[in-house]
């Protein structure tokens, strides 16, 4: 099998391309559509070399991890033999001399093959429609943020990930025993933006398909690089804190002591290999990069905290500082007019003009900042917002005390 595939309508031999709207691959030339279904079975995808009892916690025994490093490949376009020079962990890209798009198909063999894909469900326009809404349109952010050329940027990309599920069982201080079940626990498989992706998480995983590639023609997709063992490593450490939690809780009213003797056991081990589809975008302003993401299925966007623009304080200020000229003249007209000036000058100028100054035009700012940026703060990226142990515990927690019999 060649390295590098490209999906050709069986009609006329056009490329075919995941279309969103249809579900379906569609021939760039004659439009006929193909299903998932007829894709699987005419288009020799690699799903024979992977067995079907394979079981990505057996394999973990026995085999290293693959080398996970990125590294720069070069690789052949099926459609027009010129050199492709990629990271090592993309899958999925456009052919920069024909613009065809092509899967690297070595990324899915094997142990690279992932179990189950969402295809993209959402199209790039709902993401320049939210883009538009809560920061092109905001008053907020600097005029490098309303280029509407950044929204050129916007690309489709399919992430990897884990869904993980197990039993734990925690002794502690022999004294009490803590049992939990933990079901399709996500974890990210790649190195990207932890919080930007849990973000947007969750997936609705039960929508999933059995893998096929073809979805990923016209997007970019990155394999696994944390793999299967690191990954379920991380995440026992975590199912052990929340036993041991759950535990000291019940045994002391939550006094938690640290390093006392405790042990965990871990069965029914489960893990699964997924992809699941986010839209990105960067814009770059001032040296730094700020990363938007929306998942590809559910819409869910987030942003990340937008610099200030100064240049809105600047205005506004211009548009206060029209009635504030009216007012002066107007109290110059008083004063002038006045039997007393020396007092009205004190009452009627000097004092409305520091309140205006030090206290009303501040406060109004700060008001119509706030009105304004509260509307946007929620789609905000979340520090530290991997998911909760605690929300994928399935049925009850059983504490027992081993003094019981
Ligand atoms: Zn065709
Ligand atoms: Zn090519």
């Amino acid at each position: 099998m060649s390295e590098v595939k490209e999906y050709k309508c069986p009609s006329c031999g056009a490329p075919m391309d995941f279309d969103i709207t249809h579900q379906k691959m569609v021939c760039r030339y004659c439009s006929n559509k193909y299903d998932f279904d007829y894709i699987r079975s005419n288009f020799n995808e690699v799903t024979d070399e992977k067995p079907s009892d394979f079981d990505w916690v057996e394999r973990t025994k026995y085999v290293w991890e693959p080398d996970m490093a990125e590294h720069i490949k070069e690789y052949v376009c099926p459609s027009c033999g010129g050199n492709i020079i990629t990271g090592s962990t993309f899958s999925s890209l456009k052919c920069p001399f024909c613009s065809h798009n092509v899967i690297i198909a070595v990324n899915f063999k094997g142990d690279f093959r992932p179990d189950k894909v969402i295809p993209f469900k959402v199209k790039a326009d709902e993401f320049a429609k939210k883009y538009k809404e809560n920061i092109a349109d905001s008053k907020y952010a600097p005029k490098e943020f309303k280029n509407p050329e950044v929204l050129d940027n916007i690309f489709g990309c399919y992430i990897p990930m884990w869904l993980y599920s197990c039993n734990c069982e925690t002794v502690i201080e022999n004294d009490i025993n803590v049992s939990l079940k933990i079901k399709d626990y996500p974890i990210l498989a790649t190195d990207i933006n932890k919080n930007l992706f849990y973000t947007i998480e969750p997936f609705m995983y039960d929508e999933a398909e059995d893998f096929t590639e073809s979805c990923l023609t016209g997007f970019a997709a990155k394999r696994y690089s944390i793999g299967a063992e690191n990954a379920m490593e991380s995440a026992d450490s975590k199912i052990k804190k929340t036993s041991r939690l759950r535990g000291y809780s019940h045994l002391n009213n939550g006094s938690y002591i640290i390093g006392n003797a405790n042990h965990s056991d871990f069965t029914d081990k489960q893990l699964l290999y997924y992809l699941v589809p986010v839209w990105f975008m960067n814009v770059k302003y001032k040296g730094k990069i700020y990363n938007f993401a929306m998942n590809g299925q559910t819409g869910e966007f987030a942003h990340p905290d937008i610099p200030f623009n100064r240049q809105y304080f600047k205005d506004y200020l211009k548009i206060l500082l029209t009635p504030y000229l009216v007012y002066v003249i107007l109290a110059f007209w008083e004063i002038c007019n006045s039997s007393d000036p020396a007092r009205d000058i004190i009452e009627v100028l000097v004092v409305p003009l520091f309140a205006f100054s030090y206290f009303l035009i501040p406060l109004t700012f700060i008001i119509h900042c706030f009105v304004s940026k509260k509307h946007t703060d929620r789609l905000k990226i979340k520090e530290g917002s991997e998911a909760a142990i605690d929300d994928f515990i399935v049925g009850d927690v059983k504490i027992k005390l081993r003094s019981d019999h």
